[in-house]
This record gives C-alpha cells, sequence and structure tokens, in this order.
C-alpha cells in the first residue's frame, strides 16, 4: 500500500487540533509534491498519533505543537515538536525500549504504559526507516521518522 503522507499528516494535525483546543498547532509542509512512502496508511496514522499524543502529554507550559514534512531525493522526513519537559540523554536512550518511562510516579498520572514508542519504532523499522530523537531537559523534544521515499517504477522490488 502506498501512502501519502501529508495527507495522513493533515489530517492526524486536523484531529489533534479538534481534540486539544488548549493546544497551538502548526504544520509545516514542505513538500514541492506529495510524498509518497511503501506504507499502510493506518500504520503511518498510527505512529503519528503515537507521537503527537506524547508531545501533548509531556508538553508543561508552553502548549505548542509542531508539525514538518520535508523530503530529500530518497527519504521522507517527518517531525514532531513539542516545548515540554524533555528528556535527559540517559533518558532518551531508553525511551524506545518497552515499558521504559521516564518519571514511574508522573508518566502514571499521565495514564501511559511506556509501550507507545517502542510500537512507533518497530513500526517504522518495520518499513525500512528510522526514528530519531533530539531533546533537552526542560526545553522539549523532536521526534523524526525517516522512511524511504516510494518512486514509481523504481521500489517495486518489495
Ligand atoms: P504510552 O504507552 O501510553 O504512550 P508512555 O507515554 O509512557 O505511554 P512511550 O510513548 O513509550 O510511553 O514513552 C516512553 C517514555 O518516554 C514516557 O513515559 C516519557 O517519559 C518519555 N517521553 C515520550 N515522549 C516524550 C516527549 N515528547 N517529551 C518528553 N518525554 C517523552
Amino acid at each position: 500500500e502506498v501512502t501519502d503522507v501529508g495527507g495522513t499528516m493533515h489530517r492526524v494535525y486536523d484531529n489533534f487540533k479538534m481534540i486539544h483546543p488548549d493546544f497551538v498547532f502548526t504544520l509545516d509542509d514542505d513538500l514541492a509534491a506529495e510524498a509518497k512512502v511503501k506504507i499502510r496508511q493506518d500504520h503511518m496514522e498510527q505512529i503519528l498519533i503515537i507521537l503527537a499524543d506524547n508531545a501533548v502529554k509531556y508538553s508543561l507550559e508552553r502548549y505548542e505543537i509542531h508539525f514538518a514534512l520535508s523530503k530529500t531525493a530518497n527519504r521522507v522526513e517527518i517531525g514532531v515538536q513539542d516545548f515540554g519537559e524533555g528528556l535527559k540523554p540517559e533518558d532518551a536512550k531508553h525511551v524506545f525500549d518497552r515499558f521504559y518511562r521516564v518519571d514511574k510516579a508522573r508518566s502514571r498520572a499521565k495514564g501511559g504504559t511506556g509501550l507507545g514508542l517502542s510500537i512507533a519504532q518497530r513500526l517504522v523499522e518495520a518499513y525500512g526507516g528510522e526514528i530519531a530523537l533530539e531533546s533537552a531537559e526542560g526545553s522539549g523534544s523532536i521526534f523524526t521518522v525517516y522512511l524511504p521515499l516510494y518512486i514509481e517504477g523504481k521500489n517495486e522490488v518489495n
């Protein structure tokens, strides 16, 4: 299944705007043409929802979430940025581990299981992509998903 990532991102963005009216959401869609990726649409959506949901959950005072979409010659880059609590380098290393949660007590209050990011990472990797995190404690996080661009007539192999 080939998915238009921009379309999926716009839908998730619209939904989050509606569900969280107290937040400011922005979407920076840099794509000259649509970016197609060989991924199931619902999987793409699930990845974005996990990241956006975390961005909301771990925002503290600045209720702002930024979605970004761009592409290079061979891959699509999808960014979800928040200006919330951020992560220490030693915690950032483990956030993709199953059941890992930084502050057990506080995270419990926020109702998570610690599975979201491990699922997102497994999905991204299943489609030949990568997920990266840039974060600083106290100033927020940027999660970036890289996925191979689907180029008609070229990626027909798998
Ligand atoms: P859920 O399974 O419901 O998503 P969760 O948010 O605890 O629960 P993950 O999504 O796997 O689980 O995240 C793991 C941990 O990484 C979180 O408990 C939190 O400590 C940290 N984390 C994830 N996203 C962010 C973020 N945007 N800012 C700061 N910390 C984050």
